[in-house]
């Protein structure tokens, strides 16, 4: 079943404060003031990460494989995507299969210039103020790196905190274990929270735990383009066309 968001929400004022770093402040607020919680997935939802990000990390990973396991390029590739496909990330299936130091993998690919050509997003600047509660980011990447795309995006200042993998403890989405360990983080229930995603597998498990979510869909990011029957449109300028389902 689908159903439509209000589309006013009501202004927000986060009060915890930006924390790329250490575990995320609580936010006990909800029993107080019943709002929803939003959780964002950073990559391919709140900016194009196919554009401007994934090609420089994937270069990144191939580069790390290469020197790491001694693979040639095209063995690299085939690793990262057959990981990723089995595991849900390629880190997931070098911990497991090789051992592989998670920070010294994570920070190989992400370096501080690699979100140096995400632009500003006028659309999203407008839309995450509006939100009727709080805006964690939940990504499978560094904080570091997530800090980095938020202020290119001109938007760091309206998140409530990052949640990545090293707080997920380097099982990331969509391992259950990653959304437990952020909702007892935050102290909130998984009903109350709203998840959006562009990748149905990590919205099938935050379905599963009971939280609502949206999927962003990944090609319709485009400036005017309007949601079909169903569907919503979430925030205006770019057009983050989502569906939200229960
Ligand atoms: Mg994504």
């Amino acid at each position: 079943m689908r159903r439509t968001v209000p589309g006013r929400a009501r202004a927000f004022r986060r009060r915890a404060p930006f924390r790329p770093r250490g575990p995320l402040a609580p936010y006990p607020g909800w029993r107080r003031r019943p709002v929803p919680v939003f959780l964002l997935d950073l990559d391919n939802t709140l900016y194009d990460a196919s554009t401007h990000c994934f090609p420089g990390m994937h270069r990144h990973i191939h580069g790390f494989l290469m020197a790491e396991l001694g693979l040639d390029l095209r063995e690299a590739q085939e690793m990262r995507e057959r990981y990723w496909r089995r595991y849900g990330t390629t880190l997931a299936g070098l911990m497991r299969h090789h051992r592989t130091d998670p920070v010294r993998f994570l920070e190989a690919i992400h370096p501080p210039g690699l979100a140096d050509s995400v632009p500003p997003d006028p659309g999203l600047q407008e839309w995450l103020p509006r939100l009727p509660g709080p805006a964690y980011v939940f990504t499978n990447s560094l904080a570091s790196h997530a800090a980095r795309v938020l202020e290119r995006l001109g938007v760091a200042g309206e998140i409530a905190g990052i949640f990545d993998m090293v707080h997920a403890g380097y099982g990331g989405k969509p391992d259950p274990q990653a959304y437990r360990r952020l909702l007892r983080q935050l102290r909130v229930p998984a009903w109350r929270c709203i998840f959006f995603d562009d990748s149905r597998a990590n919205l099938r498990t935050a379905r599963w735990l009971g939280m609502q979510t949206v999927w962003v869909h990944p090609r319709r990011r485009r400036r005017g383009q309007v949601g079909s029957p169903g569907e919503w449109r979430y925030r205006s300028g770019e057009g983050l066309n989502c569906s939200l389902e229960t």
